[in-house]
């Protein structure tokens, strides 16, 4: 009963008169493609990325007077982080705050959950994508699972937690000194729990898990990536925002709590891999949304799995590509074929291991 995984997409066309091209006639492309989980429809748009291409660059004259305006003050840099930074009461942590290398974890001063948490990555205030190191990543994992095992103690009822990063305000970010928020409620986020019941009914149906069959299919396949300590890495055949996103997914894992460390090393190197490449592309600003079932149990159905963008450029123009679209109606775009994507990075992780 494996490999009812179907990719299913459906092509339109629209001729228009081009005045790039004296008014020749031009025929414009749209690729909708159906995720095989969920259904959500996500379009693909041959040569937009070309079209974009020009808001995704950074101003970096701009991009460093952030950086030396942001660094006075900053809570997070290593002169203030024990001083200006939140603490954790007492009967949760003696000791205030988790340290792990060079990562600190804290409570969130405004938070977005009921156990929200932040986890300051590095001493750096500003970070070059490709200088976000494996082993600082690595350490921010381990701050952050040590935070979550103290919380299933506490209060076993907050179950769900995502780890995210956002970094930039491009990415949605207020404070420029790299960090990773570290979300946990007693209920799902609406993609965790969309993925959960989907999951769940995919294992009903077929008798086997979907993102075991999702691998099998892809592993060979022309969107498969690598594979970093038994963590396989792809491009989705229909992203959820499509700007040179990637997803990992963490074999028969099934929430935060089960991983090992080489699990989370493998999550820490192909992360720090991909960066290189955003870097190399010329972006400086990223998202990371790593999803976990519930922790107090073990479900066949469901692996733990992460997705990851580059955003645009810092720009004085401000474009975002958080619009209606994506942002209001819930649909997908991508901006490049998923397939040429996953050619590109390969071709980039191939030559620069
Ligand atoms: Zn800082």
């Amino acid at each position: 009963m494996s490999h009812v995984i179907n990719f299913e997409k459906t092509v339109k066309h629209a001729k228009i008169l081009n005045p790039l091209k004296n008014f020749a006639e031009d025929t414009l492309t749209f690729e909708y493609r159906t995720d095989p989980l969920t259904g959500r429809n996500t379009t693909v748009i041959k040569d937009m990325l070309s079209y974009v291409s020009k808001f995704l660059t950074s101003d970096m004259e701009l991009l460093d007077s952030l950086v030396e305006k942001t660094r006075t003050n900053c809570p997070f840099c290593p002169e203030n982080v024990r001083t200006k930074t939140p603490m954790f009461p007492k009967d949760f942590l003696e000791e205030g705050r988790i340290f792990v290398g060079d990562a600190v974890v804290i409570p969130n001063l405004m938070g977005h959950a009921e156990r929200s948490i932040l986890v300051v990555l590095s001493r750096a205030h500003h970070l070059k994508l490709k200088d976000f190191a494996y082993k600082l990543i690595f350490d921010g994992f381990k701050g952050g699972v040590t935070y979550l095992k103290r919380l299933t103690e506490v209060e076993p009822s907050t179950r769900f937690p995502v780890f995210a990063f956002n970094y930039l305000p491009p990415a949605g970010s207020s404070i420029f000194h790299p960090h990773m928020q570290v979300l946990t409620r007693d209920r799902p986020f609406f993609l965790v729990n969309l993925l959960l019941e989907k999951s769940r009914a995919y294992y009903e149906k077929n008798k086997v898990s979907y993102w075991k069959d999702l691998l099998r299919k892809e592993k060979a396949g022309e969107r498969h990536l690598f594979e970093t300590e038994g963590i396989e890495w792809l491009v989705p055949f229909a992203p959820l925002r499509g700007l040179n996103e990637v997803q990992a997914i963490v074999k028969g894992k099934s929430n935060l709590l089960e991983l090992n460390d080489k699990e989370w090393s493998g999550l820490a190197e192909g992360i720090s891999k991909m960066l290189r490449f955003y870097h190399k592309e010329g972006y400086v600003s990223f998202n990371v949304i790593l999803l976990s079932g519930p922790m107090n149990e073990h479900l066949d159905y469901f692996d733990v799995n992460l997705r990851m963008i580059s955003r645009p450029g810092i720009q004085a123009l401000s474009f975002t590509d958080a619009w209606a679209l994506p942002y209001l109606l819930w649909d997908g775009e991508a901006v490049e074929e998923p397939e040429r994507l996953a050619e590109r990075i390969r071709a980039f992780t191939e030559t620069n291991k």
